[in-house]
């Protein structure tokens, strides 16, 4: 049978842990979008803001498109750019990765890096591509702002998550780089049960999780998880959807991680930890009505170069 393989985006599995959390009296369960075909939940917002651009008319073959991203919206952005014809150009901080920029370069986009500068600098990744979009004339994806990001959440990721519990859940645990994910699913979930939690993993150094509790971000400091948490809040970050926060240290994203991988068999990326380690905070509290849900937005082979995931290979277990 012969389908495009945007097609094969979403509707992936969701699965209970068994190992991970099974003494705290809550189950978890975790949304597999590492297993999207472009190996990460973004997939599903790049064809999103593909599709809405090219209904509006603002979109045709051969054009070029531009993102800021951490990497994985590029890589969801360049399957769509390869399947319709249109030129890609990422730009994405220095702290990224040197595996997602070899995955980008492969894919055909030109990738340019920025320093890991602050939002009000005009070398910030996001402030570079709106400045060469309206330079060049090229398409800004704009996840963090595009309100397509937070509605196809809403009408996918969500909906795949109420039909696979059969309507059974008590909280929805999820970081936010654009806040695309935690907004769009944490506001149907919540339309369906209006008692559902919505609780933000930050990481510790994000100024989100001050923000959410205050209205004022928070100070910003460095952390080594890739795609989520931030200086500012984004757009797409709806507060009025989130009711409580959960503060992980890289170290602790990057131990459930490693413990996803042996443990479950789940081949994750480290904002997958950040996720189960506040999911687990979560069950711990014993306060929750119901199975707890969260997200594994990326798959390990974003990571392999990071000291964090190399710990891993030079491991065997005893
Ligand atoms: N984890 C990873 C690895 C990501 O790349 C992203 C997106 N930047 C997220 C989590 C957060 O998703 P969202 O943008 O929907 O908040």
């Amino acid at each position: 049978m012969s389908q495009d393989i945007l097609k094969q985006i979403g509707r992936t599995p969701l699965v209970r842990l068994r190992r991970v959390g099974s003494h705290l009296p809550c189950e978890i369960w975790v949304k597999c979008e590492h297993l999207n075909p472009g190996g990460s939940i973004k997939d599903r917002i790049a064809l999103a803001i593909v599709d809405d651009a090219e209904a509006r008319g603002m979109l045709h073959p051969g054009m070029t498109l531009i993102e800021a991203t951490a990497g994985n919206t590029g890589v969801g952005l360049a399957l769509v750019a390869a399947a319709r014809d249109y030129r890609l150009v990422c730009v994405m901080p220095e702290k990224m990765s040197s595996d997602k920029r070899s995955a980008l370069t492969a894919l055909g986009a030109k990738v340019i890096i920025t320093p890991n500068a602050p939002p009000s600098s005009d070398d910030n990744f996001r402030n570079v591509a709106q400045r060469l979009s309206r330079e060049n004339g090229w398409f800004l994806a704009d996840q963090f702002s595009n309100p397509a990001n937070v509605r196809v959440h809403e009408a996918t990721t969500a909906r795949e998550i109420i039909e696979q519990t059969g309507g059974r859940f008590g909280a929805f645990v999820a970081g936010a780089g654009t806040g695309g994910t935690i907004s769009g699913v944490g506001r149907r979930l919540k339309g369906h049960h209006k008692d559902t939690l919505v609780v933000l993993a930050d990481p510790v150094g994000s100024a989100l999780a001050h923000w959410v509790e205050t209205g004022i971000p928070g100070p910003d400091g460095s952390y080594a998880v890739e795609g989520i948490g931030a200086a500012e809040p984004p757009a797409n970050l709806h507060r009025d959807v989130i009711d409580s926060v959960e503060r992980i240290s890289d170290d602790e994203s990057f131990e459930v991680t490693r413990r996803l991988i042996r443990e479950e068999g789940l081949l994750v990326g480290g904002s997958s930890g950040t996720n189960v380690a506040a999911a687990m905070r979560v069950a711990a509290r014993g306060q929750v009505n119901g199975p707890i849900v969260t997200i594994l937005p990326d798959g390990w082979d974003r990571y392999r170069s990071k000291p964090w995931m190399q710990a891993l290979s030079s491991s065997p277990q005893g």
